[in-house]
């Protein structure tokens, strides 16, 4: 497997790492577009939002609960973007499913 989020979940790649639990792991995004910028990452590999299975509901909206804990923590809550980009053509570059969490402008 030569996702780069996966190798980042196992450990075997080094990642900033802010949040994790069984299902879900967040670090800082290697390429900051805002003075916050967090990757929230399912531990399934999951190519895109167009992958998504039944199954996947409760570890799905877990995220929303980790994004509102990451943005408290990252004093954000006061105002941030969660963005998902879907396939080449919405601007996903890595083939694993994530959200941005985007603020402190
Ligand atoms: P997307 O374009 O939605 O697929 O977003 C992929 C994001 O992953 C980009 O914002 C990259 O800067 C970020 N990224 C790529 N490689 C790494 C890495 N090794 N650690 C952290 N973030 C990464
Ligand atoms: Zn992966």
């Amino acid at each position: 497997m030569s996702c780069i989020f996966c190798k980042i979940i196992k450990h075997e790649q080094q990642g900033d790492v802010v949040y994790e639990n069984e299902k879900i792991i967040a670090f800082k995004d290697i390429n900051p577009k805002a003075p916050v910028h967090i990757l929230i990452v399912p531990k399934k590999h999951i190519a895109s939002m167009q992958d998504i299975e039944e199954e996947d509901c409760e570890m799905l909206s877990e995220i929303f609960l980790v994004s509102k804990k990451i943005a408290t923590d990252q004093n954000i809550d006061d105002g941030y973007k969660l963005v998902c980009n879907v396939g080449r053509k919405g601007g996903q570059t890595i083939d694993h499913a994530h959200f941005h969490l985007l603020g402190g402008w």
